[in-house]
């Protein structure tokens, strides 16, 4: 089997020894006998599994100890529902600060509970720069103020998120998690669904400030309830297992591989190349981004001449480069470049990008 570079954002390419391991333990786990996926989530050989995942997590991401870890199902879209019901009070204000289409998302998902304020959007130029502190507004009583640290469709990332003043700041990052250092305690939530940098779909983290739990909140059923999982370890209910097992062996394949920092200069380098390819083209390629908000995990571009979208997309998948083509919100292309793609992948498809404007130009 040939595994190609796969681009997709979401879920996204995992690392082949992950996969590999995920297949030997999907037909027998250790010496249960059975399968990971047969096992009791309550049994002692889960509860491990579990139980150094987050410890993994925590060393991995530098997660301090007043932060509690929730490993939940229903994807980060069901974390932005939630918050407003876990950590403001009926009808209070929240702030947004929207850079893309998932802010947006976010805001959208909280508006039935809370008063949902725009504090800052950069819609109006396209979602092609993230709206500088300068530009919040911010409501003297909100409960929050939420960002998106990483705008998967818009290819917008914050270099620097800014702090928030008194309410916490909540930061949505799906996309850019474990790409980088972070630093934990400047956030009141950090939450990001795993399918991107920690793992496959299906299972969500949220990373939250042991105090918060103890705001009211809104009236919610027990499942929904932040303060309550975080007691159970994720357990009221039967969790996603085998998701939060595959969740632990790429957290543990980013350790081994030298953990955030060794991430952070792979990723840099990923995106330099990619965008200098874009930017070197002499116009046959075109990223809109400015140039100081440009994602290092997502690189949206667009080729000179929209005709040749197809064939550049087929043409790709032919030289082994998969899911190149770009949100249908924004049209286009797009390269997901996580963790897990390797500089050689990027290599590739500049490379394709070069051949193909010869080609083509
Ligand atoms: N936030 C961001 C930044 C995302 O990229 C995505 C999914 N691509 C979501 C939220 C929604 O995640 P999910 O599909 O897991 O609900």
């Amino acid at each position: 089997m040939t595994r190609a570079f796969n681009f997709s954002p979401g879920p996204a390419m995992l690392p082949e020894s992950v996969l590999r391991q995920a297949q030997a333990t999907m037909l027998e786990f250790g010496s249960t006998g059975a399968s990971i996926l047969e096992i009791s989530h309550r049994g002692a050989d889960f509860i491990a599994v579990a139980q150094k995942a987050e410890a993994d997590l925590r060393t991995l991401l530098a997660i301090p100890d007043d932060y509690a870890v929730i490993f939940t199902a229903g994807g980060a879209t069901t974390v932005q529902a939630l918050l407003p019901l876990n950590f403001a009070a009926p009808g209070q204000a929240a702030d947004y600060v929207v850079s893309g289409h998932w802010g947006k998302t976010a805001l959208k998902q909280a508006a039935p509970c809370v008063d949902a304020r725009i504090a800052a959007s950069s819609e109006a130029g396209g979602f092609r720069d993230v709206p500088g502190r300068a530009q919040w507004r911010l409501s003297p009583d909100a409960a929050y103020v939420h960002v998106t640290a990483n705008e998967t469709i818009h290819g917008v990332e914050w270099q620097n998120i800014p702090e928030a003043g008194n309410a916490p700041l909540i930061a949505d990052f799906s996309s850019s998690i474990a790409s980088e250092p972070l630093d934990i305690s400047k956030f009141g939530i950090v939450y990001a669904g795993a399918q991107k940098n920690l793992g496959p779909v299906g299972i969500t983290v949220v990373i939250v400030r042991r105090d918060l739990l103890e705001r009211a909140g809104q009236p919610r059923a027990p499942i929904f309830d932040y303060r309550a999982q975080a007691q159970a370890e994720s357990m009221l209910n039967t969790p996603p297992s085998w998701n939060w097992y595959v969740l632990g062996l790429t957290v543990q394949w980013m350790l081994e591989q030298g953990g955030v920092a060794e991430f952070a200069r792979r990723n840099a380098g990923k995106a330099a190349l990619l965008y200098a390819a874009i930017d070197d083209s002499g116009g046959f390629y075109r990223n809109d981004v400015a140039a100081a908000a440009r994602s290092r995990m997502n690189v949206p571009f667009f080729l000179h001449d929209a005709a040749l979208d197809k064939v550049f997309l087929d043409e790709a998948k032919q030289a082994g480069l998969l899911a190149l083509k770009g949100h249908r919100v924004l049209g286009g292309m797009r390269a997901s470049l996580y963790n897990a793609m390797p500089e050689a992948g990027v290599q590739a498809l500049v490379t394709f990008m070069q051949e193909f404007k010869q080609r083509h130009g």
